[in-house]
């Protein structure tokens, strides 16, 4: 029985200069929400990834004094989906309260999400693309998040609109966005669903 044994030079195994060292934090496209990876769990069915927020946003916006660390709290974002597998963002959020004015605040999460959203800004775009360029249905797009279908086509709908004000050329000629997701016909394995976008 013969065993191959690798005889290259070491140097080969060391990726060129085009490589940089593989990194959860842009891979997951975190740097552009403001986070950084600082753990990840790997579910059968999803990836969870502890993240925190770069700035640590420790100053009192009343007072101008440095604040204390109080305690922390975990925002959860639903993510862009990885390879078809759902990615969920638990987002480690600093409290602080002031020193002499008591006041209390949290750490900015604004770049990460809108505020009470449940979609990362990353989620939500990759929802709206799955719709509008990809055809996705709300109930694929809900399954990609691990979210309610309701979840998802609230949010889809309030990020379409909020590209639309923002960027009316985005679309090019279109000027509104809706999605009508229809019942198309019933089957033994659920309903089909047929999404229609308007423009
Ligand atoms: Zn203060």
């Amino acid at each position: 029985m013969g065993v191959l044994t690798p005889n290259h030079p070491e140097d080969l195994d060391v990726p060129d200069a085009t490589f940089a060292a593989p990194d959860l934090t842009t891979f997951c496209r975190l740097d552009e929400l403001g986070l950084v990876a600082v753990g990840q769990r790997i579910e059968p069915a999803r990836a969870v990834i502890a993240c925190r927020v770069v700035e640590p946003d420790d100053w009192c916006h009343r007072c101008g004094q440095r604040g204390l660390l109080r305690d922390t709290v975990v925002r959860r974002l639903a993510h862009e989906p990885l390879g078809w597998r759902p990615t969920v963002l638990e987002v480690i959020v600093r409290r602080y309260r002031g020193a002499d004015c008591r006041h209390v605040w949290r750490q900015d999460t604004s770049r990460a999400a809108e505020p009470n959203a449940r979609l990362s800004r990353r989620g939500l775009r990759w929802a709206l693309e799955g719709i509008v360029v990809q055809h996705l249905t709300v109930a694929r797009i809900a399954e990609g998040l691990d979210v309610s279908w309701n979840t998802a086509n609230a949010a889809v709908l309030a990020e379409g609109r909020r590209v639309l004000i923002n960027d009316p050329q985005r679309f090019d000629g279109v000027t509104t966005i809706g999605v009508d997701e229809h019942v198309w016909r019933h089957t033994r394995r659920g309903d089909k669903y047929v999404t229609v976008i308007s423009t």
